[in-house]
């Protein structure tokens, strides 16, 4: 098993936008404004979860080990506007390379979700109108994942969890 990162993208907070009514609904995801389309994510820090990839099969295993970005009781990046600098293979999501990623992003992620045509969840923020609510119904990684600043990159293999 070898290490792949290909984390993606866990904004800072909720950001303060001007967000048309139900815009995941009557928009596509290619019209949105960046506000909505940052808005989007549910903040369960899931995708900066490391992966360990099978070398033979090249099938993804989720650790619960995370980004060393990743602040694990808010479950946002630390450092979101220049997270590329410290952490290169940090995927920024764009709607333009959805496509390419969503296979590989947790099943409750609102990018993958939208992108295969199934709605947001009853407990996403942009429903409930509270960013804790993911953390609430218990889909982020809040107080479960284990920095990759803490682990030498052969101990992964011990964190290893079922598909997200
Ligand atoms: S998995 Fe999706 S919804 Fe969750 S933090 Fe990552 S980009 Fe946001
Ligand atoms: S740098 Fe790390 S914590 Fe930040 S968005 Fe990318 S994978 Fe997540």
């Amino acid at each position: 098993m070898k290490p792949r990162s290909g984390s993606a993208s866990a904004p800072e907070e909720m950001p303060v936008a001007e967000l048309r009514p139900r815009f995941w609904e009557r928009h596509r995801l290619s019209d949105l404004t960046h506000g909505e389309w940052e808005a989007l994510c549910d903040g369960c820090g899931r995708c900066c979860l490391n992966k360990l990839e099978d070398e033979d099969s090249g099938a993804l295993a989720f650790t619960r080990v995370s980004c060393r970005l990743l602040d694990g009781e808010s479950c946002r990046c630390s450092n979101y506007p220049d997270r590329k600098r410290y952490v290169p293979e940090c995927v920024v999501l764009t709607p333009a390379n959805l496509a390419q990623h969503a296979y590989w992003m947790p099943s409750n992620c609102a990018y993958r979700l939208l992108y295969e045509g199934h709605e947001l969840p009853q407990w996403h923020p942009l429903i409930t109108g509270r960013a804790d609510s993911t953390h609430e119904a218990g889909f982020s990684v809040q107080g479960w994942c284990v920095s990759e600043a803490s682990l030498s990159e052969e101990d992964w293999e011990d964190y290893i969890i079922e598909d997200l």
